[in-house]
């Protein structure tokens, strides 16, 4: 048989033997420089394309193959005689079977530190544009882009002298795949980018590079249908790099309501036990131990916490999980457990255990384990915001007040103005001792979510006497301000920044309370 093989391959894995075989078949051999290379120091006969053409390789190999002798010997059709007469006039011979591996783009971009142009450098052209003039005319072209092809084809070319048009039809689909899958890595790491290298956080087109990890059983509701996506590379620390040690399987709101509690529990230094009830902390605290957190905690809203989330960012140990065992929880995650801890929950089956280690911490959100963006889907259309990042120091803190708060105040308002964050808008948050007292959440009005927030606490059997209150947003008029007075409260931590901050300081003036202003607030929605 007189067939023609051109072997172009970046990736020179397997392309010997296939050259040999190939050559015992019968068949000429045309080749790239590298590629050419590699089969004649290992003694096959081999036609560089430069000489094939009489055009040599140029401008430092952007321009190898593309040339009418190559195309037209890979796009010619066999059965229109008008093609096969402009072969024979332009001296072009038909190329049967095409091997391509392209530029390594998508393992570049992969390296730390990829320039712009290195990026750049490793877009293959040539590559491409024969691998679609081949598969476009898969009658006559056999087009391999993937060395596990090698051996099938082969089979079939000893066996039959040719290949089918089953595997001629298959290879041709493969390649365009290959090529739309090389050209999406392309477009993805292209369009993130400004013309200087630099990163654009809001590119021109939005990217969102997923892997699904699982279907779920359905979505928020029975008739909604869901699956769980995580990033390509996740960061670490964060929900998704979690591991589940026993239990049912997550459900939709088992995974939101557990990525609520990671990120808050997140926030704190010191062991921490984060209580979640349809996406709002329904108790929060700090202590010496993890079961000294989770019994603050609990005691915020002992109602609420029924069937709750539950996270610690410390290990659980057997004290704190013959606690937790009390309660019927969904979900109960923490970096570890102790080995009592795991047979505590042995015999409850249905209890979801999550593990999941704690971000090493730094300045980026990446090391943070957290989201850099946020992204809220509406109408035909997405959200992108950079995430709610923001973590208040001290030092950030503006006393507004003539009374100055104490040492301990500041250390409450700094913990209800934590735990606010991951409140849902209008967030009031009443705290003491390093627990939730009263949390007032999701309300159109901040005068409502306070008067919630002071009626829980009541449900609790919780005084609000002498507590610390965070507000996520500033207070509009004196009147909320008012509220949290009565309520119990002696200072107060706001963004401030309202038209009538000075009424709203006058107010905590006149009723004998220390306030703070942030600068930021925390809207969640
Ligand atoms: P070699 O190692 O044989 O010198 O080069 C092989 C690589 O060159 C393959 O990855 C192939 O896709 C690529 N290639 C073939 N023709 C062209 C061309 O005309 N321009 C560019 N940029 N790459 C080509």
């Amino acid at each position: 048989m007189a067939l023609t093989a051109l072997l172009s391959v970046s990736d020179k894995t397997g392309i010997l033997d296939f050259a040999r075989e190939l050559h015992a078949l019968g068949a000429t051999l045309l080749s790239t420089g590298g590629t050419a290379k590699l089969l004649a120091d290992n003694g096959l006969p081999v036609t560089e394309v430069a000489a094939h053409t009489g055009f040599p390789e140029m401008m430092d190999g952007r321009v190898k193959t593309l040339h009418p002798k190559i195309h037209g010997g890979l796009l010619a059709r066999s059965d229109v005689p008008e093609h096969v007469a402009a072969m024979q006039q332009h001296d072009i011979q038909r190329i049967d079977i095409l091997a391509v591996n392209l530029y390594p783009f998508e393992a570049t971009v992969a390296k730390p530190g990829c320039t712009l142009e290195d990026a750049i450098e490793n877009i293959d052209i040539g590559g491409p544009a024969m691998v679609r003039s081949a598969a476009k005319n898969w009658k006559d072209v056999t087009v391999l882009t993937d060395a596990a092809q090698y051996a099938g084809v082969l089979a079939e070319l000893k066996a039959a002298g040719k290949t089918s048009d089953t595997t001629r039809f298959a290879c041709s689909v493969a390649a365009f795949n290959r090529i739309a899958q090389y050209d999406a890595a392309i477009s993805n790491y292209l369009s993130a980018l400004q013309p200087d290298g630099s990163v654009s956080a809001f590119p021109a087109q939005h990217n969102a590079n997923l892997v699904k990890v699982q279907d779920l059983r359905y979505g928020e509701n029975s008739h909604q249908s869901a699956a769980l996506y995580r990033d390509l590379h996740p960061a670490p620390g964060s929900l998704v790099t979690g591991k589940q040690l026993q239990g049912k399987e997550l459900s939709y709101n088992n995974i939101a309501d557990a990525d609520a509690a990671w990120e808050c529990v997140k926030a704190f230094e010191a062991p921490a036990c984060v209580i979640i009830k349809h996406a709002n902390p329904c108790g929060v605290a700090v202590a010496a131990s993890p079961a000294e957190a989770y019994s603050k905690a609990f005691k915020t809203d002992p109602t609420s916490a029924f069937g709750g989330i539950i996270a610690f960012n410390r290990e659980v140990d057997g004290v704190a999980a013959q606690l937790v065992a009390k309660q019927f929880v969904e979900v109960l995650m923490a970096p570890s457990f102790s080995a009592e801890a795991l047979e505590v929950f042995k015999a409850k089956v249905n209890v979801r255990l999550l593990q999941i280690a704690l971000p090493k911490g730094g300045s980026t959100p990446w090391e943070q384990g957290r989201n850099a963006q946020d992204v809220k889907r509406v109408g035909s259309g997405l959200l992108v915001q950079t995430a709610d990042n923001h973590f208040l120091q001290k030092s950030d803190l503006k006393v507004v007040t003539t009374l100055q708060p104490t040492p301990q105040q500041i250390d409450d308002l700094m913990f209800a103005w934590t735990v606010a964050q991951y409140v849902r808008s209008n967030a009031i948050v009443f705290c003491g001792g390093g627990m939730t007292l009263g949390v007032g959440a999701g309300q159109m009005s901040r005068v409502d979510s306070t008067k919630i927030a002071a009626i829980k606490a009541a449900n609790a059997g919780l005084a609000l006497q002498g507590s610390a209150v965070a507000s996520d947003a500033f207070f509009p008029f004196r009147d909320g301000l008012d509220v949290v007075a009565d309520a119990g409260a002696t200072c107060v931590i706001q963004p401030g920044g309202s038209v009538r901050d000075d009424e709203v300081i006058a107010a905590a003036n006149e009723r004998g309370i220390a306030m703070v202003f942030t600068g930021v607030r925390h809207f969640r929605h």
